[in-house]
């Protein structure tokens, strides 16, 4: 019996249901029951939360989820070979788990929750960045959800949470970090996975925030923060030459040297630009 639930240890769950990974799904699974327990709690006071979860496997972080209190699962699993072992938890706590077969990419299943929503996932590594650039680019914001809490390769977890200057600075940290909070709460090696990866991995916390850090326009900072990271290394006047006939102008009426290069610049910057070109 395992500390958290009264279910059987997830080793024996996997070789009862024969669900060796398989690694076009990106199936490295966390058998540790009080580490995915710990990796529920990070996601905050799941009670009285609707949690999403992408990729449940075989279920070890459902089963956390379920434990630490959330009112409600919703797990999206592609594997059709993990759904019996995914109906024996949904039995142990009647009513609160339901789960459904299918591609994340396709589904859209944050229509079926309440708010307030988590979604709490180890992600498949193949669909992580996509999902997480999704859940940041809702029509409207505040999103429908409240909170991200999601396991990543450690370079990707760094990449959001980067600051200006730092070697992993781009586009991904402009977008998580213009509307969100994004921290690093958890690293794990890869032996903490059921085959170990090849890679480190971290989970990031990303709480949303009522409103963007800095007003600008969705689509004209995605613009201007694509062309400039596009052409990191060189000056944003060249890199940025094709966005608007008079750019060193915009730059400095921003705030921004001319001669300053993409990853020097910070969200504040990139959003006052932004306006200028709107304007
Ligand atoms: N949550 C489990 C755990 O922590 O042990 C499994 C995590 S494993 C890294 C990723 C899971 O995502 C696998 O169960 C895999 O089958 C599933 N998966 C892969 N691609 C998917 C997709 N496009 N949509 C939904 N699930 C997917």
């Amino acid at each position: 019996m395992s500390a958290i639930d009264s279910l059987p240890p997830l080793r024996e769950v996997i070789a009862r249901h024969d669900l060796s990974a398989k690694k076009a799904l990106g199936q490295n699974f966390i058998l540790d029951l009080n580490l995915t327990a710990r990796i529920a709690r990070l996601a905050g006071d799941l009670s009285g939360a609707d949690v999403l979860e992408v990729g449940p496997g075989p279920g070890g972080l459902t089963r956390g989820l379920l434990a630490m209190g959330a009112r409600r699962v919703l797990a999206v699993e592609k594997d059709p070979r993990c759904l019996p072992a995914l109906a024996e938890i949904a039995a142990a706590y009647p009513g609160r788990l339901e789960v459904l077969q299918g591609d994340a990419l396709a589904v859209d299943a944050l229509a079926r929750l309440t708010p307030p929503i988590r979604i709490v996932a180890n992600l498949p590594y193949n669909v992580g960045t996509e999902l997480l650039v999704r859940w940041l680019t809702p029509p409207v914001w505040p999103p429908v959800w409240a909170s991200l809490t999601l396991m990543f390769q450690r370079e990707v977890a760094e990449r959001i949470v980067a600051r200006p200057g730092d070697d992993a600075y781009g586009r991904l940290a402009l977008l998580a970090q213009w509307r969100c909070d994004a921290q690093i709460v958890l690293s794990l090696p890869p032996e903490a996975f059921t085959p170990p990866p090849k890679v480190h991995s971290a989970v990031v916390h990303l709480t949303a925030l009522p409103a963007p850090r800095y007003p600008a326009d969705p689509l004209v900072l995605n613009r201007v923060v694509a062309a400039a990271f596009n052409q990191r290394r060189k000056m944003l006047r060249s890199a940025l030459r094709g966005i608007a006939p008079d750019i060193e102008g915009l730059l400095e009426a921003a705030g921004i040297k001319p001669t300053a290069r993409a990853e020097e610049i910070g969200l504040e910057q990139f959003c006052a630009l932004a306006r200028l070109l709107q304007g």
